[in-house]
């Protein structure tokens, strides 16, 4: 991906690695202290994973497997510290699912799901535009019929990226519209289908009957169908918002994650409890409202950013000295 004025890739880093610097800064100077790297440095870093918002539980994890690193390597110092914690990180990205290949399929369903605000309709239409970028063909079901705007708003977009939308009145049957929408793509040889779906109805054990019934639905139309179910979660919730999307994952039968509002948010860290406590890939990182804010995660450059000098930083603080 090219970098456009603004640096998306510069919008990315600083949302998932705002903490990077701070948390190098902190166990340097727990290194420094003469002590190496003992017993308070691993305290100093299970505080500094639980800022950077890992969550109690994989920041408890990660240290300890540090602490097993530690116990059989002879070296303690910052570099032995931090590449002992790169290879646990490493460890826990690689023991969630891989993401699916795109299937080879004539018509490829994709559901958005998660709660309110967590910015499924603007997820929607960024990854529509991805896919009209890619040459491919594509349908919007506003299947999200409870949320007052929601209809309009997904029009709205699908009007700027010129795609069409299958919609039904406010209040309207969910799957009524996403048995139109499912019609509508085979019958115009669509390649892509994306159903964005409420995050809320009068109550939750109804949304997830209702997000169990569309699953069925699609199934049922679409050998296969849906072949994504995306939970859209917002990085600015926290550990709250990894809470509620628990039940999307049981429910709705999430298979990767897309993390928005990482612009502003100094919770990258959140990424690695979704890896270990939710066990799904993260696809892709939202950094904004525009619709080419959005960006394939990728973990692998992941693990060694998070703890890797920001050449930035590094040019900053050369400049100053
Ligand atoms: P929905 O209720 O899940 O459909 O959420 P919306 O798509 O309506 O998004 C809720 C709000 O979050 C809107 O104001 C969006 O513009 C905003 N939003 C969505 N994704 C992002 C993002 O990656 N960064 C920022 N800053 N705002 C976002």
């Amino acid at each position: 991906m090219t970098e456009r004025p603004g640096g998306l890739l510069a919008k990315v880093r600083r949302g998932l690695f705002m903490t990077h610097t701070e948390i190098l800064e902190k166990l340097g100077d727990a290194v420094k202290k003469g002590l190496g790297f003992d017993e308070s440095v691993l305290e100093s870093l299970e505080e500094v994973l639980l800022e950077a918002d890992v969550g109690a539980a994989t920041a408890g994890a990660l240290t300890e497997g540090v602490r097993r690193r530690r116990a059989s390597s002879s070296r303690n110092d910052l570099a032995a510290l931090k590449s002992a914690l790169v290879e646990e990180i490493e460890a826990v990205i690689s023991r969630a699912p891989r993401p699916a290949p795109v299937p080879d399929v004539p018509l490829e369903v994709i559901f958005l799901v998660g709660v309110n605000g967590s910015g499924k309709t603007t997820t929607t239409a960024k990854l529509a535009a991805r896919e009209v970028s890619a040459g491919n063909s594509v349908l919007l079901a506003a299947a999200d019929t409870f949320r007052a705007g929601a209809i309009e708003q997904l029009e709205v977009w699908a009007g700027r990226i010129g795609v069409p939308v299958v919609r039904h009145q406010e209040g309207a049957d969910p799957s009524a519209v996403l048995f139109d929408a499912l019609a509508a793509a085979k019958a115009r040889g669509v390649r892509k289908l994306f159903v964005d779906t409420a995050g809320r109805l009068h109550t939750k054990k109804n949304l997830m009957e209702e997000l169990a019934k569309l699953r069925r639905i699609a199934a049922r139309e679409v050998p296969g169908a849906p072949h994504q179910v995306l939970l859209v979660l917002d990085a600015t919730t926290g550990m709250n918002g990894l809470t509620q999307a628990r039940r999307f994952v049981e429910a709705a039968g999430a298979t990767g994650v897309v993390l928005t509002k990482l612009d502003g948010s100094a919770r990258g860290g959140i990424v690695l409890a979704i890896y270990r406590e939710l066990s799904l890939p993260v696809l892709y990182v939202g950094v904004g409202e525009a619709v080419d804010d959005l960006v394939p995660f990728d973990p692998a450059n992941y693990a060694r950013a998070l703890l890797e000098e920001d050449p930035e930083d590094a040019a900053r603080r050369d400049a100053a000295l």
